[in-house]
């Protein structure tokens, strides 16, 4: 591993604090040190405390936060003589332990500061790094791990057999360092990492050196031995593909039984070779490679039995179950009184010949899943190389899994929006009213397609709403509604990227302007084939998925207040419209059952950015004898309450239409047109 320590960044830093920011960027960036909040690192220091007198100050990671990106305000400033009152105690309680931390912050508005504050402060050394290193791991995480460990380190690591973090682990270290104030760290068994030094370059060089001294040990004993041989070849991409299309809705569906969540899927070729590998079925159910990776992927992952090919989409469904089954009888066998279970449907699934499939509530949260888990790939197959890997043991696993701190980390990510695990496809996406649609559904936490023919336009439109929800949860998709192949590709795509469909806002339109008399066969059938057509194969596509991965679902059609009150000179439009509307109708009394509910909006004169009133102004201007300037005014003039109608209304009429406040509402046309009497639904 080599430093990415610069002297000339590093000489920038103008306080104590600021050196502690570097250090700790610079082990974040590395994910094989320690993967998302994972890890902490420290210093002590004298700063001046509310009062202005200056005090023996620790600053510690607070708990939640990455160190990749850590700021200043991540660190918690503790007053070190008080935590280090502690020392002397023979046991802490859980609760103690927090309000000792607590009490002991110099600053109310600093994060809560990690369980593992105390292993910091009661080391008297300046400068402390606490990591979960891959090959740090790879050696503590076997059945000779003393043997091994000592052979790579000497007494330069104190060894620390495994105990759960908190005032126990942070008394063993202190005891251990007492008897050997020369050693330069510590090996906690099956858990990571400390280095310590006087200042905070060594302490960096020196998480490096023992990195690095693991490292070379490992790829010594792979010259020797093959971690494992492989058992499963890989599935040929267009056949990965195809099992991905049939199976993720199924797969969803299963995992998403007591909450839904959002599915990921990686073919790296790490992530290949362990699922086909002879070892994998054996090797994953051992358990966790390190404590702190069981927040994102659960004490194990669903190993698939079964051939690619050979298996069902309801065989793996009853895998899914069976893993649920497993955990519940994990949780009832390990409880203490007043824990509620957790989720109990697994976070990693790994198939052979396909590759890793991650859940989570959001798609950034099954990424996380992914990344964590690659590296817990990483830590077996050096072990397996080095020894026979070995982990926690069940209690000890439960232990920390259904740890309350532990658990807290969780509750400082934001609350979850309305549409929060959903899946939606918008078609039309690069228009006014497409996007503001987008916008409303992603700021409500929905993950949303933005579907529309060009594919610079859709792209922008995703990069815009992404920037200001400041998340990944648009997605551009180039779709052209009118052609069968297309639309297919379109769904088959979403069904890879997330796992399935939740919302389907069918919106893309063309206008139009001319009498019957002289409008031309060929705007007739293009019409139709936008308007009409183009809402069918949206409509079919989506609902096939739909039916087959039995979660309901809501459609809603982007209709026109001409459907019931048709202007002359609009007859295309108008005609075509009021096959959608229709078709709409029919999808509504085919699938109500299945709990797929289906919709209509009726807009009328929204001329806000709308690229199609741009093209028909001229025309549509003519057919009611005013100028093109004065449109707005008319349409606003005609509706009862006097009103322009904006894109955002329409939008927000359709975040209700897809959300649960909707929920008995299905087959009804819903006018946002400031009231025009003349096309009141009846
Ligand atoms: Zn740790």
């Amino acid at each position: 591993m080599k430093s990415l320590w610069k002297k000339g960044e590093a000489s920038r830093c103008r306080d104590e604090l600021d050196r502690l920011v570097y250090r700790s960027r610079l082990i974040g960036q590395e994910s094989k040190l320690c993967v998302w909040s994972g890890g902490n690192t420290s210093t002590k220091c004298e700063e001046r405390d509310f009062l202005g007198q200056w005090k023996k100050i620790l600053r510690v990671k607070g708990s939640g936060a990455d160190l990749k990106t850590a700021a200043r305000k991540d660190f918690s400033p503790l007053d070190l003589d008080k935590v280090l009152e502690a020392i002397d105690a023979q046991k802490m309680s859980e609760e103690k332990l927090a309000s000792l931390l607590y009490s002991s912050l110099t600053d109310a508005t600093a994060p809560r500061p990690s369980v593992e504050s105390l292993l910091h402060a009661f080391i008297p050394k300046k400068d402390m790094n606490h990591t979960h290193p891959d090959a740090i791991l790879s050696l503590t995480n076997t059945k000779r791990n003393r043997e091994i460990t000592h052979k790579v380190f000497g007494e330069e690591l104190l060894w620390i057999p495994y105990v759960m973090s908190g005032f126990a682990l942070a008394k063993k270290v202190a005891h251990a360092f007492e008897k050997n104030p020369q050693a330069k760290g510590a090996l906690l068994e099956k858990h990571g990492l400390i280095t310590w030094a006087d200042d905070g370059k060594t302490s960096y060089d020196l998480t490096i050196e023992m990195v690095s001294r693991a490292e070379k040990y490992i790829a010594q004993c792979a010259k020797k031995k093959k971690w494992s041989g492989a058992a499963v070849a890989t599935l040929p991409k267009p056949r990965r593909e195809a099992f991905l299309e049939e199976f993720l809705p199924h797969l969803r569906r299963a995992c998403s039984q007591k909450q839904r969540v959002i599915l990921h899927y990686v073919d790296s070729p790490e992530v290949l070779k362990f699922v086909n590998s002879k070892l994998g079925p054996r090797v994953s159910q051992v358990g966790p490679a390190t404590p702190d990776h069981m927040l994102h992927t659960k004490r194990i992952p669903l190993f698939v039995k079964g051939t690619p090919g050979k298996i069902t989409p309801e065989n793996l469904v009853r895998q899914v179950n069976a893993y649920a089954a497993a955990h519940e009888k994990y949780f009832w066998k390990h409880r203490k009184p007043g824990m509620l279970m957790l989720d109990p449907y697994p976070r990693v699934i790994l198939i052979p010949g396909i590759g890793m499939v991650t859940t989570g509530k959001d798609l950034k949260s099954a990424k996380i899943a992914a990344e964590v888990y690659e590296h817990a790939i990483s830590i077996m197959k050096g072990a397996s190389t080095v020894d026979r890997y070995a982990s926690l043991t069940e209690a000890q696993a439960f232990a920390m899994e259904y740890w309350a701190l532990e658990l807290y980390k969780l509750t400082l990510t934001p609350a979850e929006g309305e549409m929060s695990r959903q899946i939606g496809l918008v078609t039309g996406a690069a228009g006014a009213i497409g996007k503001a649609i987008a916008m409303k559904c992603a700021r409500a936490g929905a993950h949303v397609i933005v579907a529309d023919l060009n594919a610079q336009a859709v792209k922008k439109v995703a990069e815009e709403i992404n920037t200001e929800v400041k998340s990944e949860k648009a997605f551009p998709c180039v779709l052209d509604v009118t052609g069968e192949k297309s639309v297919e590709a379109g769904f088959q795509t979403v069904v890879r990227t997330f796992g399935g469909i939740d919302f389907v806002v069918s919106n893309a339109g063309v206008a139009h302007v001319s009498s019957v008399e002289k409008l031309p066969l060929r705007d007739w059938n293009q019409s139709l084939a936008v308007n009409a057509t183009g809402h069918f194969l949206i409509a079919k596509t989506a609902v096939q998925l739909m039916r087959r991965q039995q979660m309901g679902g809501a459609f809603v059609f982007i209709a026109s207040k001409n459907v019931l009150a048709p202007g002359r000179e609009f007859g295309a439009y108008s005609a075509a419209k009021a096959a959608e509307t229709q078709l709409a109708r029919i999808l509504a009394i085919e699938n109500g059952e299945l709990g797929i509910r289906v919709n209509l909006i009726n807009p009328d004169g929204v001329f806000e950015g709308s690229g199609l009133w741009e093209r028909i102004r001229r025309s549509r201007a003519k057919t009611w004898g005013i100028a093109p300037r004065e449109l707005e005014k008319y349409y606003q003039g005609r509706n009862l309450m006097k009103v322009p109608v904006f894109a955002d209304d329409v939008a927000e009429s359709v975040l209700f239409l897809v959300s649960q406040r909707s929920a008995k509402t299905t087959g009804c046309i819903l006018t946002v047109d400031g009231g025009v009497k003349e096309a009141f639904p009846r």
